[in-house]
């Protein structure tokens, strides 16, 4: 290790420092902070994160980096000391690309914005939102061009930063081979008329039973709670504070059984991922951090639906779902109870999409959102061409904005190129868990018996103890010998609509 390197590292891992008090205070903010605290928690918030940017953009990092790349050896590429600089080089190039004005703009603007499109959204009026999308359509257009597309497309300089490597053409072919199988299969589904029991859902689940019920669950998986925690806050999420610190949160409905129960699955997906990464030894470095967003909800989907989901995990946890729930669940029949979970019907809102009619909720986006950072379509074209691509995709008339275009807290937030890594992470998973299913052997009847630890411990070794090592498409090449391909997602969704819906 050189010198540089060293130093490099020692530096950084106190930036690594500094975002995670951001994060506590984050999660704390969410989750148990007196709303009067708001004001004060914002400043402390940009207060932190000025911080950790001014120590990253350190020029100093700029000369170390280019001293420990002279130091080190190209070969191995996948190398520990190599993989890092790879992905520091990467992180700095495009940090110090954005000038410090533009950065600030872009803070303010998106949090005046999401206060801007939650008003909007309650009051279903696409126009009171148009002119902040007007400005955060401009501004990302503009972070495109400091930080550079070969491509010739500007929203691979926005997928980038969320997805590392991957690129808009890529994920373009990808889609449209997918969207074309997918529209016909749930065209054969809504014609099967047959009904999903989905009332069953709906009965009474008490809260207390389902936050034991669901802890239980995560448990089973594999979270580590000497590690880690479940709270309760408005939206769920996972955030991965630190060395030994992963946290989670759901809500609960006692009227809704999904929301709670499958958000901790898919939430515990991701903390799986945390908890996996390297980070007593390397908090930090790019080896203790996630691929890319695709990658980490490849985690928590796999977990969510592709176990989740099946019969063979509810052969294990329909007794105690019984146990758990003796007056909504005494009189169920466990074929119901697995039609009513696994139900696939066309309707507005992505976040309560099923597994199969999710993937071209975010084809819509994608599209969108490209067309919108190329100037091909203009802000306050939106609300239409949301619409009419609605009709021809789902063959469903959005009956207001709120349920059409505005339902998504991303753009106002500045989060434009992010949603095409939630159907990555469908498709990753898919593909990662047909050959987990290869190697492991009866998967079925390890979940039957309650058995979770070798799939888990599968992908400790194939995703989760790389870090960021490796980029997603030659990971996914690694572990199953194929690059990405949508057939695994294919598979898995039309063995099941053979089984449910008989088609
Ligand atoms: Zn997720």
């Amino acid at each position: 290790m050189s010198n540089a390197y060293a130093k490099l590292k020692s530096h950084l891992r106190q930036v690594a420092v500094v975002e995670s008090i951001a994060s506590v205070l984050g999660y704390d903010e969410r989750t148990v902070m007196p709303t009067n605290a708001a004001g004060t928690r914002a400043e402390q918030l940009s207060f932190i994160a000025e911080l950790a940017h001014q120590r990253f953009i350190d020029p100093r990092v700029g000369e170390l980096l280019a001293e420990a790349e002279a130091q080190t050896p190209r070969e191995p590429a996948d190398g520990d000391e190599q993989a890092n600089l790879r992905e520091w080089r990467r992180a700095y190039d495009r940090a110090v690309k954005l000038p410090a004005d533009f950065v600030a703009e872009l803070v303010k603007t998106t949090s005046l914005a999401e206060h801007a499109w939650a008003e909007a959204r309650k009051q279903s009026s696409f126009a009171m939102f148009l002119p902040w999308l007007e400005k955060i359509v401009a501004l990302k257009r503009r972070e495109a061009s400091y930080v550079g597309y070969a491509t010739g497309n500007p929203y691979d300089a926005l997928l980038d930063s969320y997805e590392p490597g991957e690129t808009s053409a890529h994920l373009g072919r990808v889609f449209s081979a997918l969207r074309a199988r997918l529209v016909e299969l749930l065209g054969r589904i809504v014609a099967s008329g047959r009904k999903a029991p989905v009332e069953l859902l709906g009965r009474c689940f008490p809260v207390s039973q389902q936050a034991q019920f669901a802890r239980a669950a995560a448990e089973a998986l594999g979270f580590d709670f000497a590690s880690g925690r479940i709270d309760v806050s408005v939206h769920p999420f996972c955030s991965g504070i630190g060395p030994g610190d992963t946290r989670m949160t759901t809500r609960y409905h006692e009227r809704h059984f999904n929301d709670a129960f499958f958000g901790v699955l898919h939430e515990t997906g991701h903390a799986l991922y945390e908890q996996g990464l390297p980070k007593d030894e390397r908090f930090g470095e790019p080896l203790a951090e996630a691929v890319s967003l695709g990658i980490h909800e490849s985690q928590s989907r796999l977990w969510e639906n592709l176990v989740g989901r099946s019969a063979a995990f509810w052969r294990f946890m329909f007794p105690k779902a019984v146990a758990a729930f003796p007056e909504a669940l005494g009189d169920v029949a466990p074929r119901d109870w697995l039609f009513a979970i696994n139900d696939v019907r066309p309707s507005f809102i992505r976040v309560e999409a099923d597994e199969l009619t999710y993937n071209l909720h975010i084809m819509l986006r994608f599209e969108l959102e490209q067309a919108l950072v190329r100037g091909d379509v203009a802000p306050r074209d939106v609300a239409g061409e949301w619409n009419n691509c609605f009709k021809s995709h789902f063959g469903l008339d959005v009956p207001s904005d709120a349920q059409g275009c505005l339902q998504d807290v991303h753009w106002s937030a500045g989060l434009i190129g992010y949603f095409p890594t939630y159907a990555l992470g469908n498709l990753y998973a898919a593909q990662f868990f047909e050959q987990a299913r290869q190697d492991l052997g009866d998967l079925d009847a390890m979940f039957a018996r309650g058995e979770f630890a070798p799939l888990l411990s599968w992908l400790r070794e194939k995703v989760h103890q790389h870090g960021r090592r490796y980029r997603a498409a030659d990971l996914v090449q690694r572990i199953t010998g194929r690059p990405l391909d949508p057939e695994p997602l294919l598979r898995h969704l039309s063995d099941k609509a053979r089984a449910y819906y008989g088609v």
